[in-house]
């Protein structure tokens, strides 16, 4: 494809890409060489470029650094067995990026600079996909407000960028979950739905006492009671429970509405499942589980694709699982990255070509 004008395009003179050894590499600290960047100046767009990946030169006044307007978001892409390179469904990512931003007050980044951006993008940085099993290159496209004022009001200009970093293997092992009860992610009302950057730094004090009490993730729950449960850190969660496997409902805003989410549930219902998106409770869990009836748990999400739960932790109640001897899980993990790695026709239309 031609490269649309709206679009300059500076590439580097040598690529660091014979620095990195793409095998074991650990997640988000090697980026690409090249970075997609704009700006939105007086009501629109502007400055579009492709250049050589480099630090930003900003004012210490800059509003996102002071008040988190500040949204991002997460895709991947892959290569197929003829080395053709694919990314997995950015349409949706896009979508989702832009009511972020509605939620935050920014401006939408239109279709053929986020789309079209991220296609050459990727295109002239595709000898950075990894191809062994469960690497990939990770795409993060985001936006922040950059006016050099701190009053508190919506900002006037802002950055949407992209960068690439490539990818190894998120969570290797089984996870051990410490139900939260104490703090919270969302709240209806809320920005739970939306990637924005807030919602993690206000989840990192919760994660790091999990972690002093030898857990790795907790398990969220609602604002009200600490009842009804929401996800599992950064990923949405599934339960499989007698033959139904069952996830949080979206209704009130307080859950991300996860690509893998969304994709799990279908390759879930091709694999026979009843797929069940319904408000759930701890106390519902624990009732599945003393009558044996709970069989796996895992999350979901692009950075670590399925990730297993080998226990659950609730006040002094604990569940534990052998999560070798699932079946579950792993087949739709299995599934997926079939899918992704162009290793089986794409039935759903999920591969978009670079
Ligand atoms: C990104 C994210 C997810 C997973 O969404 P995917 O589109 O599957 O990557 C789930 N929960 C939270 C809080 C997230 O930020």
């Amino acid at each position: 494809m031609v490269a649309t004008p709206l679009m300059n395009i500076t590439k580097v003179e040598t690529s660091k890409l014979k620095d990195l050894n793409l095998e074991n590499i650990p997640f988000g600290k090697f980026y690409s060489d090249h970075m997609l960047e704009a700006d939105y100046i007086d009501g629109e767009w502007t400055n579009v470029e492709i250049k050589p990946y480099q630090p930003l030169l900003l004012e210490p006044s800059v509003a996102a650094i002071h008040y988190g307007q500040a949204i991002f978001e997460g895709i991947k892409a892959y290569k197929d067995p003829n080395g053709n390179p694919f990314i997995f469904r950015p349409k949706d990512n896009f979508k989702r990026f832009n009511l972020s931003a509605q939620r935050m007050q920014m401006p939408e980044v239109p279709e053929e600079i986020f789309m079209e951006g991220m296609r050459q993008l990727v295109e002239i940085d595709k000898n950075w996909i990894p191809t062994q099993a469960d690497h990939s290159l990770y795409i993060r496209p985001f936006m922040f407000s950059s006016d050099p004022v701190i009053g508190v009001k919506p900002s006037e200009t802002y950055k949407f960028m992209i960068i690439l970093s490539p990818t190894g293997p998120y969570y290797t092992a089984p996870m051990r979950i410490y139900v939260e009860e104490k703090y919270t992610r969302a709240a209806p009302g809320g920005i739970g739905f939306a990637k924005a950057a807030g919602n993690y730094g206000a989840s990192m004090l919760a994660t790091a006492e999990a972690k002093k009490l030898g857990y790795d993730q907790v398990l969220w729950t609602d604002a009200f009671e600490h009842k009804y449960l929401q996800e599992i850190g950064t990923m949405n969660v599934f339960f499989i429970i007698g033959n139904k496997a069952v996830t949080p409902s979206l209704e009130e805003g307080t859950i991300l509405e996860g690509v893998t989410r969304d994709s799990a549930m279908q390759v879930l219902k091709e694999m026979g499942f009843e797929v069940v998106e319904q408000k759930i409770t701890i106390d519902d869990l624990i009732q599945a589980h003393k009558a044996g009836a709970l069989y796996e748990v895992f999350g979901t999400g692009t950075a670590a694709t399925i990730s297993l739960i080998k226990e659950l932790r609730y006040k002094d109640y604990v569940m534990q699982f052998d999560t070798a001897l699932w079946q579950t899980a792993p087949e739709l993990k299995k599934r997926l990255n079939a899918i992704r790695y162009g290793q089986v026709p794409d039935q759903y239309g999920w591969m978009m070509p670079v």
